[in-house]
């Protein structure tokens, strides 16, 4: 059958149905995204500048900045590193990149110089595209830059620095006829985005031009954007899959115009909903949180009539949270969105406030994707309303982890299936329910805080004998990270010195928050920390 549950091979198929739109496997994805360009529309608005691109500016700007890149040698396979906050640029670079079979990495811009350093040293990027603030986060590596911003290079912010170019010296160039582009098959690699995935520190997931045209389609076909005039606003990160997805949805679905936001901010978010009549708001649970809390003030204060849909994901989203947005925003429908990086962001939706009102589901399987629940136990596939670990299949799903076969091995099986780490159940409508997360990963905000990367840091400590790091949940952000620490004989360290300690070396989203001292940290005969008798502890006493 193609869409509900198969028992003969405990399959679940979707039963969506895929954009009417198939794929030319000829196609690499910037060629896709731009065969379907409404050229005099605005593509991109600036909220905080006004400044825009219309689709016409748009691809002009990525074939000058792909003329420059292949001019200075960045050929197919090559990686390009981008470093910088949302802005109309950032699709420029990636677009650029992916069409001449360039891979993109991105990373948070709110990451310490070491944890770049890490990313930099496992992806090898040739390039790197940042902003003049930026700058320093790179002073590690001896990548050369390309400044994103629209200035002269000012020997102030970049004394050490390489720097090549600026982006508007490269928007000057007139694109080339004759350029040499190497042949982009739909199986070449396009993005190198970062993800911990069930365990251990970051890896690079990669995506396909393949995997990108599947999310595109499969984003394209959640929402009615032929008719009327839509326009999306981005507060979600583009370094992450998110963002990405609503970027390049926009892109194709009937000229919608994308108001940027360089970084989330209440008041800003809220200023250009009503400046620029937003009708679509991607966003993630603690922004929903915020929204509901505020609701009296935001809306004497914002109009925001225009608003039709939110859009969210990146976390499990609670009943309450859901009920009280309805109520206090009647006319705005709440739309789940279930994803991993390495599934490039698709998985399951609801599309409609009926589906979103079953309560605690991430909603119906993507369309074309198809869905296993496993026991982790015994590896068996299990029917409708047992929970199991959700594997997902479908050519939205990523080709590996970068250079890491054995954790690649440890998340893709022989037959294509990808172990998400979700424990899930699938009801007899087909609705997954995200009940709880096997794997290790700790969500601050819908950012990923891997506990392997805090616990290596931890060890480094003189004084520190043993660490583990757990989640804990948390109202405002979803989880905290939380450590038990076994300390060294005669040491008195402080719950406060160890926090600083993390604090000094890693991204704010990653610091941990609380702190407990034990005498050992539980741990199974082959060495694994026994994660869920330490939640349970912590649940216990908090
Ligand atoms: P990332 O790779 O950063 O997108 O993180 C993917 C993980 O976020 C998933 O494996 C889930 O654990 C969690 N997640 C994403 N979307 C949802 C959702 N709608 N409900 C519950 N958890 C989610």
């Amino acid at each position: 059958p193609r869409s509900g549950f198969c028992k003969s091979n405990s399959i679940f198929y979707s039963k969506r149905k895929l954009c009417p739109h198939p794929p030319n496997h000829s196609l690499d994805v910037t060629t896709f995204i731009s065969s379907r360009a409404h050229h005099g529309k605005i593509a991109f608005i600036d909220a905080s500048t006004g400044r825009h691109l219309t689709f016409s500016d748009l691809w002009r700007a990525v074939d000058s900045v792909a003329t420059c890149l292949a001019d200075i040698g960045v050929r197919k396979g090559h990686v390009i590193l981008l470093l910088s906050p949302n802005s109309i640029y950032f699709p420029v670079v990636c677009l650029a990149v992916m069409s001449i079979g360039a891979v993109i990495t991105t990373t948070n811009p709110l990451n310490t110089t070491r944890e770049i350093g890490k990313q930099v040293a496992d992806s090898k990027p040739i390039l790197a595209f940042t902003t003049r603030q930026l700058v320093p986060k790179l002073a590690e590596s001896t990548l050369p830059i390309v400044l994103l911003d629209e200035d002269e290079p000012s020997q102030q912010y970049v004394k050490s620095a390489k720097i090549l170019t600026t982006l508007s010296e490269m928007l000057k160039k007139q694109p080339s006829e004759r350029r040499v582009r190497d042949r982009v098959n739909q199986d070449d690699t396009a993005t190198l985005l970062y993800s911990s995935g069930t365990t251990g520190a970051s890896k690079g997931v990669v995506g396909s031009h393949k995997s990108l045209i599947a999310m595109i389609q499969i984003v394209l076909g959640r929402f009615n954007l032929t008719e009327g005039d839509h326009r999306f606003i981005c507060t979600v990160p583009m370094f992450h899959i998110y963002g990405l997805a609503v970027f390049a949805l926009a892109l194709l679905a009937s000229g919608t115009t994308v108001v940027i936001l360089s970084k989330y901010e209440m008041h800003d978010m809220l200023s250009a909903i009503e400046k620029y009549r937003i009708t679509y708001l991607p966003l993630v649970p603690p922004i929903l949180v915020a929204l509901v809390n505020g609701a009296d003030q935001i809306r004497s204060k914002y109009d925001l009539s225009s608003l039709q849909s939110v859009l969210s994901g990146g976390a499990p989203l609670s009943k309450e949270v859901i009920e009280g947005f309805v109520e206090r925003y009647p006319t705005v429908t709440i739309l789940q969105g279930y994803g991993l990086t390495e599934s490039t962001g698709v998985g399951a939706s609801t599309d409609s406030l009926e589906e979103s009102r079953r309560y605690g589901t991430a909603g119906l399987l993507s369309p074309d994707m198809e869905g296993k629940i496993v026991d982790p136990e015994s590896g068996e596939a299990l029917p409708v309303n047992r929970t199991g670990e959700l594997w997902l299949r479908g050519r939205s799903i990523m080709k590996g982890y970068f250079g890491n076969a054995e954790a690649t091995a440890n998340t893709l099986d022989a037959e294509g299936w990808l172990k998400t780490g979700d424990l899930c159940y699938i009801d007899d409508d087909g609705f997954i329910f995200v009940v709880d997360r096997l794997k290790e990963l700790i969500k601050y905000k819908g950012y990923q805080v891997p506990p392997a990367e805090l616990e290596a840091l931890l060890l480094t400590h003189p004084e520190i004998l043993d660490a583990a790091v757990i989640p804990i949940p948390d109202k405002e952000a979803g989880q905290c990270p939380m450590a038990y620490v076994v300390r060294k004989a005669g040491s008195s360290l402080s719950e406060i010195a160890i926090m600083e300690f993390v604090a000094g070396q890693v991204a704010p989203y990653k610091r941990i928050r609380r702190v407990a001292f034990t005498t050992s940290i539980p741990k199974n005969q082959s060495g694994k920390i026994l994660r869920k008798d330490l939640i349970q502890l912590a649940t216990s006493k908090l």
